[in-house]
């Protein structure tokens, strides 16, 4: 006769006890509590349409966008845009197509060496330079690039040393190029806001020599488009390929403006030598 040794009954307690596990009285009574609860409970289906909600959802709507710090506050066009911008940094330039002048090109020191020219007694640039591009900045919301305002002599020649340009208003604060950020593709655009200015401004509206802009062909200028001129300013248009010099790197097109006449004064405006080389503050 074989009686169970202690490892027998430890054997039959862990099988007892993992039957009382799965197939405890709590699992019965779960399922007699089922049926109560299925045969208490009634089916009732919701029914709802397709827009309603307890809480009702706005319908997303799109908003404009809020600016960011730097947009909408665009600075206004002043003098101090025109500065010089030759730097004693830039390296100087050997001509090598022109042996007769083997000298070699040095840029001025800089706007910190030498102020603008002197206007009606103090430093500036002519008014209307300033309030076209104040214009075209407040008409079009876009920032005006100013690639080269007053050159003094040295910057001057330093940029682009051919013959006509020894002449350039850039000396005496009447000349400026530029372009408009964000429409550098749409220089046409910009010319029609500095002519159209012409015929909205109170001091101008309905003087037909003001109004009127005339298109300039004679051989001089060799620029593909054209320039416009009024008895004001002097329009030119360089393409991609054009006007390309040391201020005017850049792959845009670009406009350059050129005062033709002086309204406060009552004169026409012309370069001159003397106040280009000796009508700014320098060391
Ligand atoms: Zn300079």
């Amino acid at each position: 006769m074989h009686f169970p040794q202690n490892r027998d009954y430890t054997v039959i307690v862990y099988i007892l006890a993992m039957a009382l596990i799965l197939f405890g009285c709590s699992g019965i009574e779960r399922s007699e509590e089922d049926k109560v609860r299925r045969r208490n409970c009634k089916g009732e289906y919701i029914h709802r349409k397709h827009d309603e909600s307890f809480c009702q959802i706005a319908f997303p709507a799109s908003a404009p966008r809020s600016a960011y710090p730097w947009e909408g506050h665009l600075p206004g066009i002043s003098k101090e845009f025109f500065r010089c911008k030759g730097s004693s940094a830039n390296p100087p330039i050997v001509d090598r197509s022109d042996p007769s002048n083997p000298a070699p090109r040095t840029d001025c020191e800089g706007s910190s060496r030498h102020g603008l020219p002197i206007l009606r007694a103090q430093q500036g640039v002519y008014p209307i330079l300033l309030d076209l591009l104040n214009h075209v900045q407040q008409l079009t919301g876009k920032r005006v690039i100013i690639t080269s305002g007053h050159r003094c002599p040295a910057h001057n020649t330093y940029v682009d040393p051919s013959k006509g340009n020894g002449f350039s208003k850039h000396q005496i604060g009447a000349e400026v190029d530029f372009y408009v950020q964000d429409m550098e593709k749409r220089p046409m655009e910009v010319i029609q806001i500095v002519m159209d200015y012409y015929k909205t401004h109170p001091q101008y509206k309905g003087q037909k020599e003001f109004e009127e802009f005339l298109r300039y062909d004679k051989p001089d200028v060799k620029l593909t488009t054209k320039p416009w001129l009024n008895k004001e300013i002097f329009i030119k248009y360089h393409s991609p390929s054009e006007g390309r010099n040391g201020d005017n790197r850049h792959s845009y097109p670009y406009i350059s403006l050129q005062v033709r006449y002086d309204r406060d004064a009552k004169e026409r405006v012309v370069y001159d030598w003397k106040r280009a080389n000796l009508g700014y503050p320098h060391d």
